[in-house]
């Protein structure tokens, strides 16, 4: 199967090939027929399969097949409503990217920065328009948006949007819906909530499932380390500096957890930034930018800040912590087993995380393999050790790590495992 043979116009398929995308992906193939014959679409698909182009790619057909014959600026015919700015940037990217040769235009407006900018792309017209909630309505509330001429509408990531509370926005939204347009509805998790929203949303869709675990679980090779919480520090620090990588991404729960791990990290001589919602969207940017021309190679995140990153040479994410939502530990690896290649995932575990991991091995129906050997693991034995502070022979916790030497071959991956083919 080819992008030609999905029908995709000339214009479009140039640009593909010079992205080097042969083949359309699973949600590719089965989206792009549907959304082409102007059926709405609720799609049941992460970040990570080619969703992006799935819905870029047609939406861009039809609005270069049907431009308007009225002189004037453009009117917005297309928005993507997602819920981070870094997504919205990465949308815009890959609107720019796939419409190269087809005159249309594009921008992107999201909170946290000044508005002007985002008023002044918008006046001159645009026709499509990607946009964060909060951004959109207010700019809509304060007369620059008109959404009149709307004929194509995405929600992205919908279960995100419900989770960072986005719900009002987005009903006050689809109420100054145009009723006439094609609408796509896009969410990793169909709970009975986000449902209802897309019945909201939706006339009588078409339905495509991708799920996780045929996408981004089966592709990405795994493991797990039993750690006490104290020393999961440690061991990341033992990982980074025993294995190979070109780019990782270390995953915290917190904000707080994310600063503490860059110091961590910086007392024993290993750069890396902490990407997360108290940062700055300049910080953020900056540590971005930074990590994707390779002058850091180590980025820690919380969840939502991760959100849209998208580093095609991404080779390995390290969960320092185990998220409690199961569907985001499919998301966070999923960083790395991008639509075309495959990556690698390691994952801490502590005692009170066991439960979480029991829920995110029923969700991929996979036991991650554990890798029981390396220097702080979290077994009995050692708890004993860490309670009795006299044995120790050393004061404070009395802990002393099992030598790394005793690791042997079991390491779950070798010197240049992580890193790319480039
Ligand atoms: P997404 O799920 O939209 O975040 O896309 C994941 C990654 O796959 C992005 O880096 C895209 O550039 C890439 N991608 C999307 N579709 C294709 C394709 N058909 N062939 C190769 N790469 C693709």
């Amino acid at each position: 199967m080819t992008f030609n043979d999905l029908g995709i116009c000339d214009s479009i398929c140039k640009a593909l090939a010079d992205e080097g995308y042969t083949n359309p992906t699973p949600i590719q193939e089965q989206s792009i027929p549907i959304l082409l014959n102007g059926h709405d679409l609720l799609g049941s698909a992460q970040t990570g399969t080619g969703k992006t182009a799935a819905f870029a790619i047609p939406i861009l057909q039809q609005l270069a097949e049907d431009r308007p014959q009225t002189k004037g600026p453009r009117k917005i015919r297309a928005l993507v409503v997602t819920p981070t700015r870094e997504l919205a940037i990465q949308i815009a990217e890959s609107f720019d990217t796939y419409g190269r040769y087809t005159g249309l235009s594009n921008t992107v407006i999201f909170g946290g920065v000044k508005q002007e900018a985002q008023v002044k792309a918008l006046r001159r017209g645009v026709d499509v328009l990607i946009a964060t909630p909060g951004r959109l309505l207010d700019l809509m509330d304060q007369g620059y948006i008109s959404l009149k001429m709307l004929r194509h509408f995405v929600l992205d990531e919908a279960d995100r949007m419900l989770d960072m509370g986005f719900v009002h926005d987005i009903k006050k939204l689809i109420a100054q819906l145009p009723h006439n347009r094609q609408s796509l509805f896009f969410s990793a998790t169909m709970p009975p909530t986000i449902v209802e929203l897309s019945g909201k949303i939706l006339g009588d869709p078409q339905k495509v499932v991708i799920k996780p675990e045929q996408t981004t679980a089966e592709k990405v090779e795994q493991s797990l380390y039993f750690v006490n919480k104290k020393w999961k520090a440690k061991l990341l620090v033992h990982l980074l500096e025993s294995l190979s990588y070109d780019s990782v991404i270390v995953f915290t729960r917190t904000k707080h957890g994310a600063d503490k791990v860059v110091r961590s990290l910086e007392k024993a001589g290993i750069k890396s930034a902490a990407i997360h919602g108290n940062k700055s969207q300049n910080a953020r940017q900056k540590a971005l930018g930074d990590f994707k021309d390779g002058k850091i190679k180590v980025l820690i995140a919380t969840d939502i800040a991760a959100r849209g990153i998208d580093v095609e040479q991404l080779s390995l994410v390290i969960n320092f912590d185990l998220p409690n939502i199961p569907e985001t530990y499919v998301h966070r690896i999923g960083r790395t087993g991008r639509a075309v290649s495959s990556g690698a995932a390691l994952s801490f575990c502590d005692g009170e995380e066991r439960v979480y991991l029991r829920d995110i091995q029923r969700l991929i129906r996979q036991e991650i393999p554990v890798v029981q050997d390396h220097p702080f693991p979290d077994d009995e034995e050692e708890e004993f050790v860490v309670r009795k502070p006299a044995s120790s022979g050393r004061g404070g916790s009395g802990y002393r790590p099992k030598p790394t030497n005793r690791s042997g071959g079991s390491r779950p991956a070798g010197k240049n495992r992580f890193q790319r083919n480039r």
